[in-house]
């Protein structure tokens, strides 16, 4: 028998989809569990953006969407976005591919970008599926670690100290998950002279910039004239409009390397599902209210989630810029993060993530999300505090 590929070794099941569907499946077996895995609002995608969909199905759009790489109000709403929200202009018909969720979108960009043993500056904590990604093109991650003891800042030493002659990307996710991090003007010098300096590609992963804190606006890279050139964008529709089933995202950036990207999309996806893309235009075009509705509201859960963590001895929590997640930190403790978000879940009954998932290892952290309602959020909060002292 033929043996899959020697890739299957090195990848395994993305820890937060892991995480979400154990959850789900202990809701289902009768537990009384409160599952804070998984990354996705619990709102409902607002209606008119549900009826477009609708409307669309009715009205025949159920074929391949032409042109491939997006239809073409989609690419424009987008690429109005972009202008409007960003500060970023592209061509809707050759600079953006609209992908089956944003995932998809870093994938091909990847996939775009590297040839084999080409490396990926990753900074940690990161989103688990970066170096999975990065090592299912070919490509090697490289992590750059930052620290909650230094507000999880970006600095250019150490980026600097793991550049080599095989730097090819730099990913940046700002907000990011799963800190809530938003880059300040001196972190966003540093990545634009390393990237400058060493010829580096930026994947800006945008996905959470409506989902940012005290007013405090997310800058897009793409934005920074000196590095423009050399950004591609992610972003989607999963985490600002609470659509996350619909899976729908796009990557953005210079024309020769959307162009390389279109290609790939072709020959995988073919073109995301063509009544969610109408869908995404009455999102992109239509009010905007209802993603401020629920920005306020996790702002409230983050005040919440933020002040809970930090009156549990033994835990502590630093603020959060963006984003839905907290990641919190057991202070003195033997456990490693995986066997802290074991306890968790068997004597709280909470599912969250641990930090080694986000390439963690020093300290026993866990992430929350708390794109979930009040009422769930401040129940696990109540569980981890009566048994936080089995965390030691
Ligand atoms: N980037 C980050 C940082 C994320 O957390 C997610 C959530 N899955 C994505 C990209 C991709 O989201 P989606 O595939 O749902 O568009
Ligand atoms: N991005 C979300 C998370 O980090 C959803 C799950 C996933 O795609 O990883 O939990």
């Amino acid at each position: 028998m033929p043996n899959p590929t020697q890739l299957a070794n090195r990848i395994a099941k993305s820890p937060t989809i892991a995480m979400n569907d154990k959850a789900k499946q202990l809701a289902a077996e009768g537990h009384s569990v409160i599952g804070l895995a998984g990354g996705e609002p619990d709102f409902d995608t607002p209606s008119h953006i549900v009826d477009a969909a609708i409307k669309a199905i009715r009205d025949g759009e159920t074929r391949y969407a032409a042109p491939s790489k997006g239809i073409r109000p989609l690419l424009e709403a987008i690429a109005v976005k972009m202008e409007r929200d960003n500060n970023v202009r592209v061509d809707p018909m050759s600079d953006i591919i609209v992908t089956p969720g944003g995932k998809l979108a870093l994938f091909l960009a990847l996939k775009a970008m590297l040839d084999p043993g080409d490396e990926v500056l990753i900074p940690a904590p990161y989103w688990v599926s970066y170096p999975s990604i990065a090592t299912m093109v070919g490509g090697v991650p490289v992590t750059v670690e930052t620290g909650s003891d230094d507000n999880y800042r970006l600095r250019l030493e150490h980026l600097r100290e793991r550049v080599t002659p095989r730097s090819k990307v730099l990913i940046i996710n700002s907000p990011c998950n799963p800190t809530g991090h938003m880059l300040s003007s001196e972190e966003i010098e540093a990545v634009a002279t390393l990237a400058l300096e060493e010829d580096l590609y930026i994947i800006s992963d945008e996905i959470y910039e409506k989902l940012n804190f005290d007013g405090r606006p997310a800058v897009s890279l793409a934005s920074i004239p000196d590095i423009a050139d050399r950004v591609i964008i992610i972003n989607g529709m999963s985490k600002a409009y609470a659509m996350t089933g619909w899976r729908l995202g796009w990557l953005a950036g210079p024309t020769d390397l959307i162009g390389v990207a279109g290609k790939f999309n072709s020959q995988t996806a073919t073109s995301a599902a063509t009544f969610t893309q109408h869908a995404a235009v009455a999102a992109l075009n239509g009010p905007q209210e209802c993603v401020e509705m629920m920005r306020q509201s996790y702002e409230e859960r983050r005040d919440f989630m933020v002040s809970s963590f930090n009156s549990i001895p033994n835990m502590s929590c630093p603020d959060i810029e963006g984003a839905f997640y907290a990641f919190p930190k057991v202070e003195e403790t033997s456990k490693s993060s995986e066997e802290v978000a074991n306890v968790i879940l068997d004597e709280a009954v909470v599912v969250g993530v641990p930090g080694n998932a986000f390439g963690v290892s020093k300290d026993a952290h866990i992430r929350f999300s708390f794109a979930e309602d009040m009422n769930k959020l401040s129940e696990a909060v109540d569980r981890i505090r009566a048994m936080a002292h089995m965390l030691a």
